[in-house]
């Protein structure tokens, strides 16, 4: 993993960070800027770039991320429904170099997006 890699640092426990959710696999935390009313941010404990690092391989940590959204969203209450994003690479908007979903509910989203 790279040194310098937030998420990684926060995967291992040497950034401290309040995690909604944490399994052996995938660990969620709330984002620092939010863009709804819930806005999670759900990832692999160990390191990938993005989701352009994926491969059929990765199937299982995906339907963990996946499922692991899916039970944030519930229990936030997100029953009108909610969005899942992950951008990749600079015209994506990728500014964190480690795969994540946003979660992001609460409010009506708008459709493209930005
Ligand atoms: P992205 O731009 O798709 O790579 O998403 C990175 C997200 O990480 C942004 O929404 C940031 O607000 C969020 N973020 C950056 N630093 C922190 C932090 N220390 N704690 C929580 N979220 C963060
Ligand atoms: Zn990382």
């Amino acid at each position: 993993m790279p040194a310098d890699c937030l998420f990684c640092r926060m995967a291992s426990g040497e950034i401290p960070v309040a995690k909604v959710h944490e399994d052996e696999m995938v660990f969620a935390i709330r984002d620092i800027n939010p863009q709804a009313p819930t806005h999670v941010l759900v990832m692999p404990l160990a390191h990938v770039a993005s989701a352009a690092a994926l491969t059929e391989a990765d199937a299982p940590l995906l339907a963990r991320l996946f499922a692991v959204a899916a039970e944030i969203a519930a229990r936030d209450g997100l029953d009108g429904g909610w969005r899942l994003v992950s951008n990749v690479g600079p015209d994506g908007g990728q500014t964190v170099q480690h795969l994540h979903l946003h979660l992001l509910g609460g409010r009506r989203m708008g459709w493209p997006p930005g």
